[in-house]
């Protein structure tokens, strides 16, 4: 056998702290501007951040936490969470990003679980560390995001930030890790069962932001100045605080406030080029914009994600406010990024409303995710766009099997998703649910996603969600759930009127019930889970018809 001839290229390991080192060293004077929760908004740059994320990594090791430790962050999007970011993994330790909206419970487990040896947080979560201290006897330390002015009175003994900071001088050369290295823990919101844990590695975490910064992906380049909506605690707010530095975008950071006028009156401010967030946020931007009469003067793309971005909401945005809308799918499990809908040469040269059909799917996989619908038996499914099968993924940054858990979540080297999916010819991806919440009826799926993003695009609805209620004849059909726009009527009829020619007919749904408000998941997802209990005696009016027909005249493919 020959021994294989091995490249001449320097073994430079892919780690976190390179991204923020290339920041400061390439880029050092772009801004990092943040709403603080003191209230004013901070200014520094890259390289002031940089100096800092030392100085934390200095504090950390004088604390004594080690290397592949966790420690955990609950705090907003802002520059002393980014110093946490690039202060912990920087030194080989691990950053556990916990979602402050997570039930306290769920939070106290996930920290147990984590086995986190400090916990930094912002001080609006005084009375949640209060609530937590007790439970989690194993935390080492809480550390207060705030100077010693402005600590909040607490039960729990607390250390502030800015004196751990103090008592360093950011004297500190980043170490060469192990690139494979774990650099940050991940829950998943755990919608059932406990939440479980997405760790990932320092090349994983490097080649995510490679992938995310590419223009048919994010497109983040040095003249952007992006503002994440999405939250540094949820999946690394989707990798933007290390595509930015790797690209040397502008960051801009909004703190707590995620009304729709604090985060337009930012955007306008700091002249905000991009942004990205889940479909809800953008409802609340929108709704105030369109009340006050504003146009964006600075913002011209944004990424929608989390949960599908409806048709309507993609429409306003490009008509009304000329936003490119470029929308995203993925999950923790994927660091998050999986697919983007940015048009090829040869879709961008078809009719217009054809391009927008497009545009409305979740898109094409980036460099670094591959993917596959599978039928019945893990048979592969064509990408015809009609095929319906569960999505199965793999790749550089996909998990290989979560934290602590002996048990492998692959199926023949590949990560079901749980989402259920069709694939077009051009490789688009169309989540049409996820697995546990597809509508069965007669045999056949229901893509709740497509009934609710119909609902949306009525001018009376602000929210919509389209569940399974089970039915005498066909197992389960289709119930809508809708919250009216304030101010706005609409009857049942006139809305099932509305599904007329735009979806097959055995789609329609066979009820709709109105209510104040929707349930959603700590980060902002539609929580169907809950909505089925609420509504789990509801009877249809078709299912208290007589079986033998059903009043399902419209007619089931069966
Ligand atoms: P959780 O922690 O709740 O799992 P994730 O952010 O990991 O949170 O959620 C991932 C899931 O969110 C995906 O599996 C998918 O069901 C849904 N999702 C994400 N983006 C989209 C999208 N653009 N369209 C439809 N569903 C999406």
């Amino acid at each position: 056998m020959t021994t294989p001839l091995l490249g001449q290229m320097m073994d430079v390991p892919l780690i976190v702290s390179s991204l923020l080192a290339h920041a400061a060293r390439h880029a050092g004077s772009t801004e990092i501007v943040s709403r603080r929760i003191e209230g004013d908004l901070h200014r520094y740059t890259y390289r002031d951040c940089e100096q800092r994320a030392k100085q934390l990594a200095q504090a950390l090791i004088a604390l004594g936490v080690a290397p592949g430790e966790r420690v955990a962050t609950l705090a907003w999007n802002g520059y002393r969470h980014l110093e946490a970011y690039y202060g912990i993994t920087g030194f080989g330790a691990v950053c556990h990003t916990i979602n402050p909206s997570l039930f306290p419970d769920q939070i106290a487990y996930i920290v147990n679980h984590a086995d986190d040896a400090y916990v930094l947080f912002d001080t609006t979560f005084a009375p949640l560390v209060d609530a937590l201290a007790p439970q989690c006897p194993k935390v080492r330390g809480w550390i207060a995001l705030a100077d010693e002015a402005h600590l909040p009175a607490m039960q729990t003994p607390v250390l502030s930030y800015e004196t751990l900071m103090a008592a360093q001088d950011g004297n500190f050369a980043w170490p060469y890790l192990d690139e494979r290295q774990a650099s940050y823990l991940c829950y998943t919101s755990g919608t059932t069962g406990n939440p479980k844990g997405a760790l990932y590695s320092h090349r994983s975490t490097v080649l995510h932001a490679f992938g995310a910064s590419l223009p048919d992906a994010m497109s983040l380049s040095a003249r952007d100045a992006v503002l994440p909506v999405v939250p540094m605690f949820h999946v690394n707010a989707w990798g933007i605080p290390h595509a930015a530095p790797l690209t040397g975008a502008k960051l801009v950071l909004p703190g707590k406030d995620l009304d729709g006028k604090s985060l337009y009156e930012l955007m306008e401010g700091e002249r905000v080029t991009y942004s990205a967030g889940v479909p809800t946020v953008w409802l609340g931007l929108l709704n105030y914009m369109r009340e006050a009469g504003v146009q964006f003067s600075s913002l011209n793309r944004t990424v929608i994600g989390g949960s599908a971005c409806p048709p309507a909401m993609l429409r306003t945005f490009e008509d009304d406010y000329g936003v490119q809308v470029i929308h995203a799918w993925g999950m923790t499990e994927m660091s998050p990024l999986g697919t983007l809908s940015k048009l090829t040469w040869e879709q961008s040269r078809r009719p217009l409303a054809e391009q927008r059909k497009s545009l409305e799917k979740q898109g094409r996989a980036i460099y670094g995710v591959d993917m596959k619908i599978v039928g019945e038996e893990g048979r592969e499914l064509p990408w015809d766009g009609v095929a319906f099968g569960d999505l199965h993924v793999r790749g550089p940054w996909v998990i290989d099997r979560y934290f602590r858990k002996d048990d492998s979540p692959l199926a023949d080297g590949w990560f079901p998703t749980g989402d259920v999916a069709t694939i077009d010819r051009d490789g688009f991806l169309h989540i049409t649910d996820r697995s546990k919440d597809v509508i069965k009826s007669g045999g056949e799926w229901i893509s709740s996603i497509d009934i609710e993003n119909v609902a949306i695009a009525h001018p009376a609805v602000a929210e919509a969600a389209c569940i399974a209620c089970a039915h005498p004849k066909w197992t389960e059909r289709p119930l809508l759930v809708v919250v009216r726009r304030a101010g706005a009527s609409v009857t049942r009829e006139e809305l099932l009127a509305f599904y007329e020619g735009k979806v097959a007919k055995w789609w329609i749904p066979d009820d709709v019930a109105f209510v104040d408000e929707l349930p959603h998941t700590a980060t902002g997802k539609l929580q169907k889970l809950k909505l089925r209990d609420i509504f789990r005696d509801h009877v249809l009016p078709s299912a208290l018809e007589d079986e033998k027909n059903c009043s399902l005249a419209r007619g089931n493919p069966v």
